[in-house]
C-alpha cells in the first residue's frame, strides 16, 4: 500500500510520523473518513470542507488548498486502486515540544490512507443492531464540540468500551442535558409515522455527511424530515431507529437497552432508505482518474 505523507506517496513501511507529533501526544489534529464506490470518491468536497472547518475550529492551518487536498485524495486512491474503499484523511498539528503549546508545532502533517473498512458484520444489516445507552456523556459542546472531527476520540472510545462490555457493538450517547446526541461513530435517526427525526448539531452531534445525504433522500421520498431534540423516550417509542455514517452507511437498530424497537425487525422505511442511499452513493462522486 502507498501512503500519502506530506505531498509524497511512500510505501507503507516508510510512512512514519514523529513521536513528538502533537497528534500522537495530545490527539491534536483533525480527520475525515471517506468512501469510494465504483471508482468515484463520494462527497469528496463535503468531506474536505468539513475537515477545513474542524481545522479552523482548533486554529490549525492546513498548508494546502481544499482543491489541492481533494486532488491528493484522488491521487492516493489511484495509486492504490482504491475504487471501492475507505479513505482516512488525517491532519495532525505536527512535531512540537513536549509541552501542550500547539504554537510550538511548526508544520502540520498530512496523511492519506486509502484502504478498506467493514464496521459491522453483514448480518446486522439484515437483522438489525442491538445497542445500549451508556453512562459516558457526549462531550459538552463548549468543552470539545462534537462538530469538530478531531483526533481526540477518547470520549467515543470510552462509550464504545461500555457498549462492548455490555455485549453490544454500539452505544447511544446522551449529551450533558440528557438529550440523545449520537452513536460513538454514527448519527442516529428515529422514524415516527411519516416523520424522520434526528438531533440538531447543538445537541452534541457531528453533522454527518451521510446524515445530510439521507435527510435529502428522505425528503425526496416524501418523508417529513426534521431536526428535533430527542430523549430516550423517543427512541424506545419509535417505529424504527437507524444509524448513519460513512463507514456504516445506513444500519437498522432493532434493540436499545434490550428493549425491542417497533416490531423488533428492521423497518420498511429504514430498508428503503438504506437501499436508496447505497444506490445514490454508488453512482455519484469525484472520478478516480
Ligand atoms: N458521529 C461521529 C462521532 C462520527 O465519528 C461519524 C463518522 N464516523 C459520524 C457521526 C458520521 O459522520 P459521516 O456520515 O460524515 O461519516
Amino acid at each position: 500500500m502507498k501512503i500519502y505523507l506530506n505531498g509524497k506517496l511512500v510505501p507503507e513501511k516508510d510512512a512514519k510520523v514523529s513521536v513528538f507529533d502533537h497528534g500522537l501526544l495530545y490527539g491534536d489534529g483533525v480527520f475525515e473518513g471517506i468512501r469510494s464506490y465504483n471508482g468515484r470518491v463520494f462527497m469528496l468536497g463535503e468531506h474536505i470542507a468539513r475537515l477545513f472547518r474542524s481545522a479552523k475550529a482548533i486554529d490549525l492551518k492546513i498548508p494546502m488548498t481544499q482543491a489541492g487536498l481533494a486532488k491528493a485524495v484522488v491521487r492516493t486512491c489511484l495509486a492504490n486502486r482504491t475504487l471501492n474503499g475507505y479513505i482516512r484523511l488525517v491532519v495532525t498539528r505536527g512535531v512540537g515540544s513536549l509541552g501542550l503549546n500547539p504554537y510550538s508545532c511548526v508544520k502540520p502533517q498530512i496523511i492519506i490512507i486509502a484502504g478498506n473498512i467493514q464496521l459491522y458484520p453483514k448480518k446486522h444489516y439484515d437483522d438489525g443492531l442491538s445497542i445500549v445507552t451508556v453512562g459516558t456523556l457526549r462531550n459538552h459542546t463548549e468543552s470539545l464540540n462534537p462538530q469538530i472531527k478531531s483526533l481526540n476520540y477518547l470520549n467515543n472510545v470510552l462509550a464504545k468500551i461500555e457498549a462492548i462490555n455490555s455485549g453490544c457493538m454500539e452505544a447511544v450517547m446522551l449529551n450533558p442535558q440528557g438529550f440523545v446526541a449520537e452513536a460513538t461513530g454514527d448519527n442516529i435517526f428515529v422514524v415516527r409515522g411519516n416523520s424522520l427525526l434526528t438531533p440538531p448539531s447543538w445537541c452534541g452531534t457531528l453533522e454527518g455527511i451521510t446524515r445530510n445525504t439521507v435527510m435529502d433522500l428522505a425528503i425526496e421520498a416524501g418523508l417529513a424530515v426534521r431536526e428535533e431534540v430527542l430523549t430516550r423516550y423517543d427512541l424506545y417509542t419509535a417505529d424504527e431507529v437507524f444509524l448513519t455514517g460513512t463507514a456504516a452507511e445506513v444500519i437498522p437498530v432493532v434493540k436499545i437497552d434490550r428493549r425491542s424497537i417497533g416490531s423488533g425487525k428492521p423497518g420498511a422505511v429504514t430498508r428503503q432508505l438504506a437501499r436508496t442511499y447505497h444506490q445514490y452513493a454508488s453512482s455519484h462522486g469525484t472520478p478516480i482518474q
